[in-house]
């Protein structure tokens, strides 16, 4: 495949682009792969990613029922921050931050990662304690976060009122290296990546069912035939619970709904990212000049991809205490994705109680930010048949052990 270059780009407009290749290919399955994985969102194909870069295993399909990247991965709001509570989602969501800065030039694709920086606002005492504790946390986990107080969150954002009347800011945790990522790019270099590695992505093609011989893995139906395997990968966020279904085990998650909305674009006026979760909405502007605004998930368990309407009002209403701009946007569109929540608001990267069968799911309203961590640790989940440092808190068994990893401050409404 032809690298990308600025070089590159001068050839084809001499030449009218008439010289550019497909980015990854259409390829029919083949009857047998080393790993099949389930899901073409941004873990999956991070998974699969990192299996042909870190392990050299590259005879792998990944199997998509829609298109690449039109699961969450193209619907989420594209925060990217690791300031969480306990040690091993710090560790976790650091690395894939850290591996973020280089990603474009590790899959020579630009995914426009943006690190602006994130302020998560403190809004009720409660907060202010909450996320006092987490600034400890992160100095102590090597995560450089800081406490800023609201004259300097004004200064940050100054579109902020801060003595709203009834949420005024009291503070906020700051990480300057947060930001975002344009996530259809994550999708897009990472596929590319894949196929340029001899990998097939087989798009428009659902798991129906999953075969097994004395409790071990042989493969998968599908729409497009059967097709074998020695190992499988299930990462498919909100449809966890029916794959699990099909291969036979059950899974402490609920399936919800979650929405985001933008509105018209407007002059830029806004260079960070706001979480706001006590009024519960999240800013931040993309570079069409649109403000991006993520609101909370459904009340209820659901699986319609939309939302509901009262949540855009809802979230746009308690927005403008804070953000008084939006009192006079219009919102040009709104739409949903279906995350999938535990009770700790952790995700699970581990072995299942099907042989050779290994899952990723579980990350709720946050997993965007986690790509890459995410598919290196399944990557070397699948590639060892062990979890390594990076996965081995996150296994299913916790739920059985008690040892849940409690993000409810980090993760619990936040994206
Ligand atoms: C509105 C919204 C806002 C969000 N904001 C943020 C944010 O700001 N920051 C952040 O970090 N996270 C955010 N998230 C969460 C984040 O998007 C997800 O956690 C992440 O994208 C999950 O990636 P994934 O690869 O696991 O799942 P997905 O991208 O959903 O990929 C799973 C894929 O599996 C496929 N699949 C399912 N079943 C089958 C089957 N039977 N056969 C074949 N394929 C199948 C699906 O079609 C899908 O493409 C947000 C989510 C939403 C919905």
């Amino acid at each position: 495949m032809k690298r990308y270059s600025a070089f590159a780009i001068a050839r084809e407009a001499a030449r009218y682009h008439t010289g550019w290749e497909r980015a990854w290919r259409a390829p029919i399955p083949k009857k047998k792969y080393d790993v099949v994985i389930i899901g073409a969102g941004g873990h999956g194909l991070a998974t699969a990613f990192y299996l042909g870069k870190n392990y050299g295993i590259k005879n792998v399909a990944i199997i998509e029922k829609g298109w690449l990247g039109g699961g969450n991965t193209g619907r989420n709001t594209t925060i990217i921050r690791s300031n969480y509570l306990q040690d091993p989602s710090a560790a976790l969501y650091e690395k894939a931050r850290s591996l973020y800065e280089t990603m474009s030039q590790d899959v020579n694709y630009n995914i426009m990662f943006s690190p602006r920086g994130v302020i998560m606002l403190a809004q009720t005492h409660h907060e202010v304690r909450g996320y006092q504790r987490t600034a400890h946390a992160n100095a102590l986990q090597g995560v450089k976060t800081e406490w800023i107080d609201p004259q300097r969150v004004k200064e940050l954002c100054p579109i902020m009122n801060i003595d709203g009347p009834r949420y005024p800011v009291m503070g906020g945790l700051w990480q300057a290296r947060g930001g975002t990522a344009r996530h259809d790019a994550v999708a897009w270099g990472y596929a590319r990546a894949c196929s340029d590695m001899g990998m097939d992505i087989i798009q428009q093609c659902e798991v129906t069912g999953v075969r097994s011989e004395n409790g071990v893995v042989k493969g998968v139906d599908t729409t497009k035939g059967a097709i074998d395997c020695d190992k499988l990968g299930i990462v498919v966020a909100g449809n966890s619970s029916h794959v699990s279904e099909m291969a036979g085990f059950r899974l402490p998650l609920e399936s919800v709904a979650l929405q985001a909305l933008v509105s018209e674009p407007i002059k830029p006026c806004m260079d960070i990212v706001v979480m706001a979760n006590t009024v519960h909405g999240y800013l931040s502007q993309s570079d069409k000049g649109e403000m991006v605004i993520g609101g909370g998930t459904d009340g209820f368990n659901n699986y319609t991809q939309r939302g509901s309407f009262h949540h855009v009002e809802e979230t746009v209403r308690a927005l403008n205490e804070t953000f008084p701009i939006l009192s006079r946007l219009k919102m040009l569109r709104q739409w949903g994705g279906i995350v999938d929540v535990t009770g700790d608001r952790s995700p699970i990267i581990g072995k299942t109680p099907l042989g050779n069968c290994f899952i990723n799911c579980g990350w709720g309203t946050g997993g965007f930010k986690a790509i890459p961590g995410g598919g290196w640790a399944t990557a070397e989940l699948i590639a060892k048949g062990e979890p390594g440092p990076l996965a081995e808190a996150f296994s299913l068994d916790r739920f059985r052990e008690g040892r849940f990893i409690d993000e409810s401050v980090a993760a619990g409404v936040a994206h």
